[in-house]
C-alpha cells in the first residue's frame, strides 16, 4: 500500500520547507480543483484526488505529524491515516469540525463535502450545519431519432421547494424557531449509563426536537413547520446528441432544497430510447437491414439507404452481392456522446426472393434456369486449412 502512495509534498505541490500559510494555500487551491461538485464527469477520479490531497494536507498541516512524516515516511512508527489501509477511516474525524485549524468555510461551503462524500459521524452532526439537499431521480422516454440528433424536453418532477411564507424556518412569520432546551441545539442527547464494565457515555438523537436542535412552537400554516412545500416543478433538460439507453443526464441544483443554507441537490434524468423498428444500435454504430431484390443483388443496382437522420443516401451495390453483405456508410451513425467523433451506418442487404411473379416474368425465368441448370456446388470449407 505505502509504496504506491505520492510523497505528501510531491501531491500538494510544494517543497518541503513549505510555510503553514503556503500550504493552506496549495491545498485550498487542490482541493477547488478536484472538488467532485467541479468535477461532474469524472466525479470518482475527482474523489480520489480530493482524498489524497486532504490527507497530505491533514498530515503536513499538523507539526507532530509532519515532523514524523519528514523523519519517517508513510511507515512512521504510529502510521498515518491510510498507510494501515483503511483510509475511508481517517476521514470520518473530519467530519467533526475542522482539523489542523484549517476552516473550510475559506473553501465556500465546500465544507459540506464531508458529508455528502464520507458519509459517517452522523451521530455527532451538528444539526445547525449546511446540508446539501437530496438528489432526485427520474426517467425519461425518448424516440430512437432524438438520441440520434439530441432533443430538448420538457419533463414534470416532484420536488420540495423553500416555502415562501417562511422563507424555509418553518416557523409562523413573526416567530422564531427555539433552541431546544433539552439538547441546547445540539441534536444529541449524551447519557451516562452504568453497566457492568463501568459508566458509559452514548450520545443519541435528542427525541424533543427530532434531532434538528429547534423546536417550532408555532408552525408555519402553510408548510405546517417544515420549511418546504412539495410541488411539481416543469424542467426543460437538454438531451446531448448520442446518448444511449440507460444513461444519465445530470442536472446540478435541481434536486432537493439543501437545509441550513445547505446547496440544493442534483437531478438525475436516466434516458431510455425506444425501440425503432428499422434501426439498432451497437456502440456508436446505426445498424439496419435493406431489403433489394434478387436482380439488383445479382446485377448490381444503385439503391436510396435511409440513414438514420432522415436522409437518403444513394449506395452503388456491386454486382454478384449476396444476401447478408454488410456495407458500411463512414461517419453516419451516432455522434459519440462524450466525444467528437461519430459511429458508422451499417447496413445488412437481404435478397428478397419473389413470390408473385406474372407468367412473362416466370417464363424468363425459366429460360435463364435453363442457362444454369447446375446447383451450385457445395463449398468445402476447411479442406485447405
Ligand atoms: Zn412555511
Ligand atoms: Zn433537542
Amino acid at each position: 500500500m505505502a509504496e504506491n502512495k505520492r510523497d505528501y509534498y510531491e501531491v500538494l505541490g510544494v517543497n518541503r520547507n513549505v510555510s503553514d500559510d503556503e500550504l493552506k494555500k496549495a491545498y485550498r487551491k487542490l482541493a477547488k480543483k478536484y472538488h467532485p461538485d467541479a468535477n461532474p464527469y469524472n466525479k470518482a477520479e475527482a474523489e480520489a484526488k480530493f482524498k489524497e490531497v486532504t490527507e497530505a494536507y491533514e498530515v503536513l498541516s499538523d507539526k507532530q505529524k509532519r515532523q514524523m512524516y519528514d523523519q519517517f515516511g508513510f511507515n512512521g512508527p504510529s502510521g498515518f491515516g491510510g498507510t494501515n489501509g483503511n483510509a475511508g477511516g481517517s476521514y470520518y474525524s473530519y467530519t467533526n469540525g475542522g482539523f489542523g485549524g484549517f476552516d473550510f468555510s475559506d473553501l465556500g461551503g465546500f465544507g459540506d463535502i464531508f458529508s455528502s462524500f464520507f458519509g459517517g459521524g452522523k451521530t455527532n452532526r451538528n444539526p445547525n450545519a449546511p446540508k446539501k439537499g437530496s438528489n432526485l431521480q427520474t426517467n425519461i422516454e425518448i424516440t430512437f431519432e432524438e438520441a440520434y440528433a439530441g432533443v430538448q424536453k420538457e419533463i414534470n418532477i416532484t420536488r420540495n421547494e423553500e416555502c415562501n411564507t417562511c422563507h424555509g424556518k418553518g416557523s409562523k412569520p413573526g416567530t422564531s424557531p427555539e433552541i431546544c432546551g433539552i439538547c441546547h441545539g445540539t441534536g444529541q442527547v449524551t447519557q451516562t449509563i452504568s453497566t457492568m464494565l463501568g459508566q458509559m457515555q452514548t450520545s443519541r438523537t435528542c427525541s424533543a426536537c427530532g434531532g434538528r436542535g429547534k423546536i417550532i412552537k408555532e408552525p408555519c400554516p402553510d408548510c405546517r413547520g417544515r420549511g418546504k412545500i412539495k410541488k411539481n416543478i416543469k424542467i426543460t433538460v437538454k438531451i446531448p446528441e448520442g446518448i444511449d439507453e440507460g444513461q444519465t443526464v445530470v442536472l446540478q441544483g435541481q434536486g432537493e432544497p439543501g437545509t441550513n443554507g445547505g446547496t440544493q441537490g442534483d437531478l438525475y434524468i436516466i434516458v431510455h430510447v425506444k425501440r425503432h423498428n428499422l434501426y439498432t444500435r451497437k456502440g456508436d454504430h446505426v445498424l439496419c437491414d435493406i431489403p433489394i431484390t434478387f436482380t439488383q443483388a445479382t446485377l448490381g443496382a444503385e439503391i436510396e439507404v435511409p440513414l438514420a437522420d432522415g436522409k437518403k443516401e444513394k449506395y452503388k451495390i456491386p454486382e454478384g452481392t449476396q444476401t447478408g453483405t454488410k456495407f458500411t456508410i463512414r461517419g453516419k451513425g451516432f455522434k459519440n456522446v462524450n466525444g467528437s467523433w461519430r459511429g458508422d451506418f451499417i447496413f445488412t442487404v437481404v435478397v428478397q426472393t419473389p413470390k408473385r411473379l406474372t407468367q412473362e416474368q416466370r417464363n424468363l425465368l425459366v429460360e435463364l434456369a435453363k442457362t444454369m441448370n447446375e446447383q451450385p456446388p457445395v463449398k468445402r470449407r476447411g479442406l485447405f486449412g
